[in-house]
């Protein structure tokens, strides 16, 4: 999609500091990041959220890049949050589907601040 920044940085439009990447998605480092990890799991093609008619292969190939994040910043052991922000309420500020993966600290037991 014309003017979307997810795309562009997922088919290497923007380059990024990519983590993962296989022909249907793309992990990159949040710029902003909220925990020692926090990776970003983002199709190529573009969903504006989870309730956009995403292919059931496109979001397993977003879980199997999720764990492939886990892998390779050693997390996958001691846990991790994946977090999909969907729509206004849920403060989703970027419109392309998106896969929070953080982790490398102790959350806590709380979903809400
Ligand atoms: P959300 O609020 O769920 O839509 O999250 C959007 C996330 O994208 C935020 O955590 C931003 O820090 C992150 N973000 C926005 N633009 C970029 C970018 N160009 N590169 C990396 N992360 C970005």
């Amino acid at each position: 999609m014309e003017d979307c920044i997810f795309c562009k940085i997922a088919n290497h439009v923007i380059e990024s500091n990519y983590v993962y990447e296989d022909e249907l998605v793309a992990a990159f480092r949040d710029m902003n990041p909220q925990a020692p990890t926090h990776v970003l799991v983002v199709p190529k093609e573009h969903y504006a959220n989870i309730v956009d008619g995403v292919p059931a292969q496109t979001l397993a190939a977003m879980a199997h890049a999720v764990d492939e994040v886990a892998k390779a910043e050693g997390i996958r052991e001691s846990g991790f949050r994946v977090i999909a922000n969907t729509g206004d309420d849920a403060g989703q500020t970027v419109h392309h589907l998106h896969w929070h993966v953080l982790g490398g600290t102790n959350m806590g037991e709380g979903l809400m601040p």
